[in-house]
C-alpha cells in the first residue's frame, strides 16, 4: 500500500481530501491514473498497473502541504511571523493587457493570458497548462495544452467548475514540449511546488519555467452550475447549450449561456456567485484550504474591484503579487515588450477584500472545528490565524505586509 496508488487512495481521496489538481495522474510514470467522474465531479482512479513508485502519493496536495518547508525551498527563508496573510512578495502591482480584445477576453485585466501569449511569443515557453471549455460538452470544463495563441486566448476567463490542469504535464513531456508555464488554483500550484521540491519526476520538476496562481475563494461543484442552468435559466437539458462562459460579456462578466438555437441567456455575476455558488456548491475539500492568494506561485492573479469603477462601463483589471525571480522576469518583459501595461498597488488593500475573509480566515475556523470532532483535515504545518481585522487596519499606513 505504502508508496502506491493505493496509499492515495486511502489517505486522500477515500477520505475526501482530493483537490482534483490532477498532479497524480500528472506526474505518473506509467500513466496508470485517470479520471472517473463522480457526481460530476472529476475523480481520480487507477485504471492501469501502478508501478508503486511512490511518486504520487508523495506530491499529492490533498492531505499534506508543508508550506514552511516550501516556502524555504521557493524563497530561501522562513517566513517571519508578521508576514502571515498574503506570502512572500517582490512587488504588488495592477495590470492589464494592452491589447484592449484580450483585456475585454480576460477575466480580470487579461494579466494570465497577456503573460502568457508574450512567453510563448517570444520562446521562453512551448507551451501552457490551460482551463477551458470541452468543445464536445461546452458546460463542461477540460484542460488544455496551449501550443499557439488562439489556444490560450481560447481558455482565457475564470472557470467556477473543477479541472485537474495538471494531469496534462506527462503529455507535454511526452509531447516533446520542455519549457512549460503552468496556471492553476492555489492547490494545483501546492502540487507542483511538492512535485519540485521532491524532484520527482526529474524531467517535469526541471520543465515548469513559471507557474501562475489565482486567488482563489473556492472552487464550485458542477452540480452548482447544473442548478444555475435549470432552475435559475428554465432550460430542460444541458444539450441545448453550444457554449457558455462563467464570465462573459462586459466586466466583470456574468454566466453566459449561448443556446444552439441562437438564444443568448445571462445570468447577473454578483446573483450566481454569491447568492447561489459560494453559500451552497463550495467544493467541501475547498473549505479547508488557508492560500487565498496562491501564496507558492511565481506571480499571483486575481480580479482587482477598484472602488470607482462601474460594472457594465469599466474595463477589468488584474491584481499581481509577484513573488519571486521567474515571475518578476516574465512579467517585466512582458510590460518592455507591450503586451502589458502596470499601476502601482497597496497588496494590503487585498486583504481588505471580501475573497480573502471568504477563504483564509473562515477555513482556519473550519480547520479548527473539524480537528474538533476528529473529521479529516489537510496538514498545512502552520497554524493560520482567523482573528478578524477591522476593514480600516487593512488600510492603514503602518499595515505590516509580506514584500522583501
Ligand atoms: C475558482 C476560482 C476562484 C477565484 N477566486 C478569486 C477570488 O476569491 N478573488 C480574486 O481576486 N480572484 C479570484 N479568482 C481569480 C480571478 O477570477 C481571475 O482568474 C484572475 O484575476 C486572472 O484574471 P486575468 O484576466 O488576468 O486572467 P485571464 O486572462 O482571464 O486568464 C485566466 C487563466 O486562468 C486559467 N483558469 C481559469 N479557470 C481555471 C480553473 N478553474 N483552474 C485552473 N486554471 C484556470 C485559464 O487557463 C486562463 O489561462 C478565482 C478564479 C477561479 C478560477
Amino acid at each position: 500500500m505504502e508508496g502506491s496508488f493505493g496509499e492515495l487512495q486511502e489517505k486522500v481521496i477515500g477520505r475526501g481530501l482530493c483537490t482534483a489538481c490532477g498532479t497524480c495522474a500528472g506526474v505518473c510514470p506509467v500513466q496508470a491514473v485517470d479520471w472517473a467522474e463522480m457526481d460530476g465531479e472529476p475523480v481520480p482512479e487507477l485504471a492501469g498497473a501502478c508501478a508503486n513508485c511512490g511518486i504520487c502519493p508523495a506530491v499529492c496536495p490533498g492531505a499534506e502541504v508543508n508550506i514552511p518547508v516550501l516556502e524555504k525551498f521557493i524563497f530561501g527563508r522562513e517566513r517571519p511571523e508578521e508576514i502571515p496573510d498574503l506570502g512572500f512578495y517582490r512587488e504588488a502591482l495592477l495590470a492589464w493587457s494592452a491589447d484592449l480584445p484580450v483585456r475585454k477576453r480576460g477575466a480580470s485585466g487579461g494579466l494570465v493570458t497577456s503573460v502568457l501569449v508574450y512567453a510563448l511569443e517570444e520562446g521562453i515557453i512551448d507551451c501552457a497548462l490551460v482551463a477551458g471549455f470541452r468543445r464536445d460538452d461546452p458546460c463542461r470544463t477540460g484542460a488544455w495544452l496551449a501550443a499557439s495563441k488562439e489556444d490560450i486566448l481560447a481558455a482565457a476567463q475564470s472557470k467556477y467548475a473543477c479541472v485537474p490542469v495538471n494531469t496534462l504535464l506527462s503529455r507535454a513531456l511526452a509531447q516533446g514540449y520542455r519549457r512549460i508555464a503552468a496556471v492553476g488554483l492555489p492547490c494545483q500550484i501546492h502540487g507542483l511546488r511538492k512535485m519540485q521540491y521532491l524532484g520527482r519526476p526529474a524531467s517535469m520538476a526541471k520543465s515548469i519555467v513559471f507557474m501562475t496562481g489565482l486567488f482563489c475563494a473556492a472552487q464550485f461543484y458542477f452540480e452548482g452550475t447544473r442548478h444555475l442552468i435549470v432552475e435559475r435559466l428554465g432550460l430542460t437539458g444541458l444539450d441545448e447549450i453550444a457554449a457558455m462562459s462563467y464570465r462573459g460579456g462586459d466586466w466583470p462578466g456574468h454566466l453566459v449561456v449561448e443556446l444552439k438555437d441562437g438564444r443568448r441567456l445571462l445570468l447577473d455575476r454578483h446573483q450566481y456567485m454569491y447568492h447561489h455558488l459560494m453559500p451552497a456548491f463550495k467544493r467541501d475539500r475547498c473549505e479547508m484550504c488557508v492560500d487565498w492568494s496562491a501564496e507558492l506561485a511565481d506571480l499571483s492573479v486575481g480580479d482587482y474591484w477598484d472602488p470607482g469603477a462601474r460594472a457594465g462601463e469599466a474595463l477589468g483589471t488584474s491584481s499581481c503579487l509577484v513573488r519571486t525571480a521567474a515571475g518578476e522576469e516574465v512579467l517585466k518583459g512582458a510590460v518592455q515588450s507591450g503586451y502589458l501595461e502596470t499601476a502601482g498597488l497597496e497588496a494590503r488593500r487585498l486583504a481588505a477584500g471580501l475573497g480573502f475573509e471568504l477563504k483564509k480566515h473562515a477555513a482556519a475556523f473550519r480547520l479548527k472545528q473539524r480537528r474538533r470532532f476528529g473529521w479529516p483535515v489537510p496538514e498545512y504545518h502552520r497554524e493560520t490565524d482567523y482573528e478578524p481585522f477591522p476593514r480600516e487596519q487593512h488600510l492603514a499606513p503602518e499595515t505590516k505586509t509580506g514584500k522583501e
